[in-house]
């Protein structure tokens, strides 16, 4: 059994994303692998089946919730031992950002939150399956328990 070299953190900088950083870190030690984060700004207009997209795709949110990311990465980053150049954003489908980053990246270990879910959110289907499912490596989905 081969040991993790390249531990990523998906961070969605929710209420819970300590908890999920902290086991990555955790593991990243341990392992003394490499750790990097990545976040996904979600770039899914919100479409309407007869007016189409109802918040367009626009450049300028885009870019603000980008440069709003790598502050948050930055804080991260700096908490959890994680160098500037393996704090990434990228900008699409979170779900197969961090599939497709993770193969890119070699990394051989993702590290995500996943949390019990009703209703709607079973239909969507969570991040954390989603991964698990298309993923080409390990992933660590930590069980986050709401209040
Ligand atoms: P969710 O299923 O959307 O509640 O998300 C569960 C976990 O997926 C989070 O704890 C993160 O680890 C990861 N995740 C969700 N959305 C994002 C995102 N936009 N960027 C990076 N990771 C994410």
């Amino acid at each position: 059994m081969q040991a993790y070299r390249h531990v990523l953190l998906a961070a969605d900088f929710s209420e819970h994303g300590e908890e999920v950083a902290e086991r990555a870190k955790d593991l990243a030690d341990r392992y003394e692998a490499k750790l990097s984060v990545l976040h996904v700004v979600d770039n899914l207009p919100i479409t309407d089946s007869i007016y189409g997209p109802i918040i367009p795709f626009d450049v300028d949110i885009t870019e603000q919730l980008i440069n709003a990311s790598q502050e948050k990465l930055a804080q991260i980053g700096q908490k959890n031992n994680i160098p500037e150049d393996r704090r990434w954003v990228e900008v699409g489908n979170p779900k197969a950002e961090i599939v497709r980053v993770a193969a890119e990246e070699k990394v051989d270990l993702i590290v995500v939150g996943s949390h019990s879910r009703t209703g709607l959110g079973i239909l969507l289907g969570s991040t954390a399956a989603n991964v698990i499912r298309h993923a080409n490596c390990d992933v660590m989905a930590v069980r986050l328990i709401e209040e």
